[in-house]
């Protein structure tokens, strides 16, 4: 498999497009999806060449996840969702539309959302309001 260096993943991390960033360290980016299929939807990526998860390393794989928990506990904690949901595609007969790895966080109000793809782009001023309230939740304290 070729990895697509011109995947809209790899242009937010190298800052040809914009994003709304909710937390970023040396190995991971944490940042809204623009079509959210609820209030808070927050996808997670890592800093390397990585189209799905065959071709991302073991160490890069559990860095997202320590970033997904970070970012989980911080959306519980500033939109208070009544669940949340943890959701990874591979390949685009799974559904997989952009060819970066990527973890969804999807948090839920008491309703799942049905589907995973809203195909709305948000106002981006609504999404600046939730990636500051995720923003200042985060918090550097453990979450293990
Ligand atoms: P996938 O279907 O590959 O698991 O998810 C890709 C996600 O990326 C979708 O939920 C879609 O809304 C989101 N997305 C697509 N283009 C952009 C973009 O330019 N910026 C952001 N922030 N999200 C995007």
């Amino acid at each position: 498999m070729v990895y697509a260096t011109d995947n809209v993943f790899a242009q937010i991390l190298e800052g040809k497009m914009p994003a709304h960033k909710v937390f970023e360290n040396d190995q991971t980016l944490a940042f809204l999806d623009i079509m959210p299929v609820s209030v808070g939807h927050t996808l997670i990526i890592p800093k390397a060449e990585a189209e799905n998860i065959f071709e991302l390393k073991n160490e890069l794989g559990s860095e997202v996840f320590i970033t997904t928990k970070k970012v989980a506990h911080a959306i519980r904690a500033s939109l208070e969702p009544t669940g949340l949901i943890l959701t990874q595609l591979n390949g685009s007969d799974a559904g997989q539309t952009v060819f970066h790895y990527h973890m969804h966080i999807i948090p839920v109000y008491k309703k799942t959302p049905t589907t995973m793809h809203s195909k709305k782009v948000e106002d981006f001023e609504k999404l600046a309001k939730t990636a500051k309230l995720i923003k200042q939740a985060i918090v550097d304290t453990e979450t293990d």
